[in-house]
């Protein structure tokens, strides 16, 4: 090292990023050491503040290699340098962290156990040998036991186990894994797990037990890191049929949690992307194609040709799959439409219906936290379908600056968002509000994830729905300023926000329903949108929404409401034909409904199609969870069948329409004439696609856009997204999708922050 008395600099440096949580101050440690430099470094509610002196040169490199070094974990943002003041420290250490007033540390995500742990608990001479909880600064729970920031072990759910000598002696050396590993523990000092079976705890060693009973075909709930899952044999069918109907739960697919990757490799059709999804830090559920005569039961996903697979993310896990069966289901522990269960005293009290026994621990879950949920597209596309743990709090980078704002999403899959700068930071997945206890918990979400990230956003964007609970809660809010967006467009903005785009686009936004400012049930938009506004280019052909909201859990009703569309008067007969199976009054009900338009408003509804084209098919007439009935037709569907039927071209003079009657009316019409299922699906498919792309091509030739954005929970169907983009490149569009962000009302908040910061621009420019 050069040491020439010219060469000598101090300096202090402020980095920003995930930088907590993730090894990041060891990491600095140890680089200052090597590099002979002296200073300390300390966490701050703003990130990680450094003060390094020694010569220049190797002060630069320290720099350099702050950021090309750093912990695989860590992501950094920001170094912000600035000389500083000499001073006379020797040496290098670590600092009790700053608590300053503002924050934009970012919390750090819950990790899955790293190789090293996983040696250690498998190891019979280590200290951790089979101990449940071991984690270090690579891995373990992070979000899901933050109470306040900065990170730090007081701050966490394991304030309340104090640190042995030896565990101690390690969280204070820097040349160790755990060096200030906040959640460390051992089987000394940490925190334990016991199986209770009817309010008693069982004597018996409780993995040992509960894999036991598993085996058995009972269901247990475990209690895991962002919450309980109800667990049993995914091969014994008896038990799954008895968890479905405890749970009230009829058809929709469970996720399966497996041994390792040679049992996920029995089950699913596993290509490159999927193991390493699989087997990636974050540990989502990844939905792959079910294997020809996979071992566990049609009821892990009745109609389904998907399983979600994944592989255990903590120690507590891998220990229980020592005794338990190689394949388990691991659904969200609660009943159905309830929020998540994470204490122990709401698991006794809710779960006990529906569980034969309760594996507990006493580490305190703070934040629930469910599975993240991908789906690979192609060998190179992953979409989120469901963000959680694993993912959640790692923000997303806004493409525009913003003053604090709250986006309070929208009603089901609700997730809210907070944006500060170009910081956004989703929530995990709340659920559908449509319940007291999801709502409370909502409420209870926003406090905390406010108090973490200690912004009071004084301006709180919402949906344009007036019915929508979360729409509720932002009227309620005293001194803000509301902006309301349209749903659709907070779709679009959604995926171009995550894109960094701000530029107008085509947006075409297929999902269930949104409020329309026409008073008219939106669901299929062709808009042209940037993120400040929206013109609506074009839409599916307005029918009859029968009866409201049971039409769209009955998808009966939308067979009945497109052949009326389709054939006009002649529908009664052509519903004979398809023996819906009706009763004579709800017959009776619907036919008035659909002549006057009692209780029936007009959509535009993308996923209304599906419905309908799924019961007339006879693919799906019984909707046992939202979306089935499209699933099963994109199931059903050959995906080699290229045809599609000749329509006429979207016309019309303010908006473009699709003729979604006249498609329908071609699906009926091969459908008679004998076609298979799986071709008429296809071709369905393949002539939707080919509408949407004519109308993209004619508002092209209007206003030259040839950037598209695809987003809306329909196209969480891989065989229309695929198609749809291809169409679209071939035409020479650019073609924008979500792949941080799920395309479904997941991403509604992050698409409501985006466009409150682009109107907050444009008013301060104007
Ligand atoms: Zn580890
Ligand atoms: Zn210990
Ligand atoms: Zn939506």
């Amino acid at each position: 090292m050069i040491t020439t008395p010219g060469a000598i600099s101090q300096r202090k440096l402020k980095v920003t990023g995930i930088v907590q949580g993730v090894g990041f101050r060891p990491f600095v440690y140890r680089l200052a050491r090597d590099h002979h430099l002296a200073g300390w470094v300390c966490n701050t509610s703003s990130g990680v503040e450094i003060q390094v002196a020694g010569a220049t040169a190797a002060v630069d490199s320290f720099v350099r290699k702050l950021s090309t070094d750093a912990p695989s974990l860590a992501r950094i943002d920001a170094i912000l340098q600035v000389d500083a003041e000499p001073w006379s420290r020797e040496g290098f250490r670590i600092l009790v962290s700053k608590n300053l007033a503002a924050t934009q540390a970012l919390i750090p995500a819950d990790v899955s156990t790293c190789p090293d742990c996983f040696r250690e608990i498998m190891d019979p001479g280590d200290r951790r040998y089979q101990y449940p909880f071991t984690n270090c600064t690579n891995c373990g729970p992070r979000f899901t036991i933050i109470r306040q920031v900065p990170y730090d072990r007081p701050q966490t759910t394991m304030a309340a186990f104090a640190l042995c000598p030896e565990c101690r002696a390690e969280y204070e050396n820097p040349e160790d894994r755990r060096f200030h590993a906040e959640p460390t523990a051992c089987p000394r000092c940490g925190p334990w797990v016991w199986l209770e079976e009817n309010g008693a705890v069982i004597e018996e060693e409780p993995l040992k037990a509960a894999g036991r009973l598993l085996r058995e075909g009972k269901i247990v709930a475990v209690k895991g890191l962002g919450g309980f899952h109800l667990a049993a044999d995914a091969r014994n069918e008896e038990a799954l049929l008895t968890l479905r109907s405890r749970k009230g739960r009829v058809a929709k697919p469970f996720a399966v949690m497996v041994r390792d990757l040679a049992e996920a490799e029995l089950l699913g059709k596993l290509g490159d992307l999927e193991r390493s999804l699989l087997q990636s830090p974050e540990r989502p559920i990844v939905l792959a194609k079910t294997r020809v005569n996979s071992p566990v039961s049609p009821q892990v996903a009745p109609g389904n040709n998907y399983l979600g697979l994944m592989l255990p993310y903590t120690p507590l896990h891998l220990l229980l799959f020592e005794h338990a069966p190689p394949a388990l289901v691991m659904t969200s522990g609660n009943l159905s439409e309830e929020p998540l269960e994470f204490t122990n005293a709401g698991a006794r009290t809710r779960l006990e219906a529906l569980a034969d026994a309760l594996l507990l621990h006493n580490r305190d879950i703070e934040v629930p936290c469910d599975d993240s949920v991908v789906r690979p597209v192609d060998a190179a596309m992953v979409m989120p379908v469901r963000r959680a743990r694993g993912l959640v709090p790692r923000p997303v980078r806004l493409p525009l600056p913003t003053p604090p704002v709250l986006g309070v999403g929208a009603e089901q899959k609700n997730t809210f968002c907070l944006a500060w700068e170009r910081t956004a930071l989703l929530s995990q997945h709340i659920g559908d509000l449509d319940t007291a206890e999801t709502f409370d918990y909502y409420r209870q979400a926003i406090r905390h994830f406010a108090g973490l990230c200690r912004q009071e956003p004084r301006v709180i964007a919402h949906d344009l729905h007036p019915q929508y609970l979360s729409t509720r809660y932002a009227r309620e809010q005293e001194g803000v300023r509301l902006i309301g967006v349209q749903h659709h467009h907070a779709h679009i903005a959604a995926c171009l926000a995550e894109n960094g785009r701000t530029e107008k686009c085509l947006g075409i936004a297929l999902d269930g329903t949104g409020y329309g400012p026409d008073g008219t049930v939106w669901g299929g938009e062709i808009l042209v949108a940037d993120l400040a506004d929206f013109s609506r280019a074009g839409h599916l052909a307005p029918v009859r929404l029968p009866g409201g909201d049971a039409a769209a859990r009955d998808p009966r009703r939308m067979a009945a409401a497109f052949l009326k569309a389709a054939y006009g008067e002649g529908f009664a007969a052509a519903a004979d034909r398809l023996d819906l199976k009706f009763t004579a009054f709800e017959w009776q009900v619907l036919r008035r409904q659909l002549d006057t338009g009692l209780n029936s408003p007009l959509t535009s509804s993308a996923g209304r199609l599906f419905d309908a084209v799924a019961a007339a098919l006879g693919v799906c007439r019984v909707r046992t969870y939202e979306g089935q009935p499209a699933v099963e037709l994109e199931m059903s569907a050959d995906p080699e069948e290229e045809g599609f039927y000749e329509l006429e071209p979207p016309q019309g003079n303010e908006s473009l329409i699709l003729d979604t009657p006249a498609l329908f009316r071609a699906v009926m019409e091969d459908f008679w004439s004998g076609a298979g299922v799986e071709k008429i699906a296809a071709r369905f498919h393949n002539s939707l696609v080919r509408l949407l792309a004519a109308v993209c091509a004619r508002v092209r030739e209007q206003n030259g856009v040839e950037l598209a954005a695809l987003a809306g929970g329909v196209f969480q169907n891989a065989l229309l997204f695929t198609k749809l983009r291809r169409r679209l490149e071939e035409l020479g569009f650019e073609v924008l999708f979500h792949t941080q962000t799920p395309p479904n009302d997941g991403s509604i908040s992050l698409g409501q922050v985006a466009v409150a910061a682009a109107r907050l621009q444009k008013e301060e420019k104007n």
